[in-house]
């Protein structure tokens, strides 16, 4: 199959967030302009003013009557409206009595442009229009153009607030539905963890038995035949023995792992001496080296779960009288720090050390740094520590140097 054919059921792709920048920078480089529009029935006023206001460098939309003037409105939103009081049919303040009866006009900026001494302004209080403001004929150009102005750069403003106001919902909106994309990608991923946990546990169990049976008949040959067998058959026997000893090993390491993944943890208060001491005393293959053991008194407290912690540690001083050279006599010092309701526990030993580039690696499932003819292992025992700890709410790490020993920790909450 082609890697562009393959289809990951259930994979969504969450829309992008917004960048801010981007979204208002045209928007407060004031890149775009706003409309003004300019309603007299003079052209020769609307040139002036329109010259006038040229300056200002926005759209400016003109309208000669009332009827005009309702069809621009229609078409576009506007920063302020400018209203000659004195025209035909419709004069200025029914015209903006008109303007005001839609909503989408309730509060545009009205200026009335009117004569003085006219008494327009009298008429003016007779219409109930809201805000407005008036300039008296004719304008002074510098009068006119800073009022337009005001109103223009609060027009801006109000979409710059509008817009952001936009911009944060669609932002809103976006996280919600990316957080329900992570969601739903979460619980799909823990059911199919459950289920292969699940899987690769009910296998690993049922192929234990067939492998014992290998085991044992090739041994149970090995026992009752081995004299009348040739020295080449009895080599191939032992082969099939140790590989299946190797996979019965491979196997429950793996079950070990799954037992962690999957065991309900109740934590509570651990006396780490009586449970390390115990672990040296009844581990068999702890004892096959000439070992020295310290643990430094008193140790503290720690909150955890006793058969993870024994998983951990048994693990832990396999691994350190393990990785040993021939000439040395292990040794191994437990010790613990604590810090912020932190313990930290130390397992130090004297062996061959880890070169710093394989720290990472060595806690993942098979991250061996050796082949196996030199140190035997499955290369599933640090993730079995490190997955325990992470159970527990700990950490695991190592601190080493190759050819100088390693001194492995396990952070855990302190218990009171
Ligand atoms: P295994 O011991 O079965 O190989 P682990 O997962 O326990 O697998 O360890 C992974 C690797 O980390 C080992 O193969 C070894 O290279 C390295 N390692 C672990 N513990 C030590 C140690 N105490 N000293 C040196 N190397 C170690």
């Amino acid at each position: 199959m082609k890697k562009e054919e393959i289809i990951r059921p259930g994979v969504v792709e969450p829309p992008p967030v917004l960048h801010r920048t981007e979204h208002f920078n045209a928007v407060e480089k004031q890149d775009y302009k706003v409309n003004i529009l300019l309603v007299d029935d003079h052209i020769s006023k609307i040139i002036a003013h329109q010259a006038v206001l040229a300056e200002l460098n926005e759209n400016i939309i003109t309208a000669r009557d009332g009827r005009g003037a309702l069809e621009c409105l229609l078409k576009d939103d506007f920063a302020v409206i400018l209203l000659d009081v004195n025209m035909p049919e419709l004069n200025g303040f029914e015209l903006a009595a008109m303007i005001r009866e839609r909503p989408r006009f309730q509060h545009t900026p009205i200026i009335f442009l009117t004569a003085y001494n006219t008494g327009d302004l009298d008429k003016l209080k007779g219409y109930n229009i809201g805000a407005v403001d008036y300039l008296y004929l004719p304008v002074v150009p510098e009068v006119l153009k800073a009022k337009v102005k005001t109103f223009v750069d609060l027009a801006r403003q109000q979409m710059v607030i509008k817009r952001q106001a936009a911009f944060l919902e669609e932002n809103n909106r976006r996280q919600q539905e990316q957080i329900r994309i992570i969601q739903d990608l979460n619980s799909q991923l823990r059911i199919a963890n459950e289920e292969l946990e699940t899987f690769s546990y009910s296998v690993s169990h049922d192929l234990r038995s067939p492998l014992r049976a290998m085991q044992g008949y090739s041994q149970a040959l090995l026992e009752d035949w081995g004299d009348k067998l040739d020295s080449e058959a009895s080599d191939y026997l032992n082969r099939i023995s140790k590989s299946a000893r190797r996979m019965d090993g491979l196997i429950q390491d793996i079950l070990a792992y799954t037992r962690v993944s999957r065991m309900l943890l109740n934590t509570h208060a651990i006396d780490l001496e009586t449970l390390l001491n115990d672990i040296i005393r009844d581990n068999l293959s702890l004892r096959e080296f000439e070992t020295h053991f310290i643990i430094q008194s008193p140790l503290h407290r720690v909150v955890g779960h006793e058969g993870c912690l024994t998983q951990c540690f048994s693990n832990l001083l396999e691994n350190a009288v393990k990785f040993m050279r021939k000439e040395t006599t292990p040794r191994v010092v437990i010790s613990t720090t604590s810090e912020n309701s932190k313990v930290r526990i130390w397992i130090e030993d004297n062996g061959i050390g880890i070169d710093p580039s394989h720290h990472s690696r060595i806690f993942q499932m098979f991250g061996r740094v050796y082949a196996e003819n030199q140190y035997d292992g499955t290369g599933i025992g640090l993730s079995i520590v490190k997955k325990a700890a992470e159970r527990m709410g700990g950490s695991v790490g190592v601190e080493s140097i190759f050819g100088q020993g390693s001194r492995f920790w396990i952070d855990l909450p302190q218990a009171n």
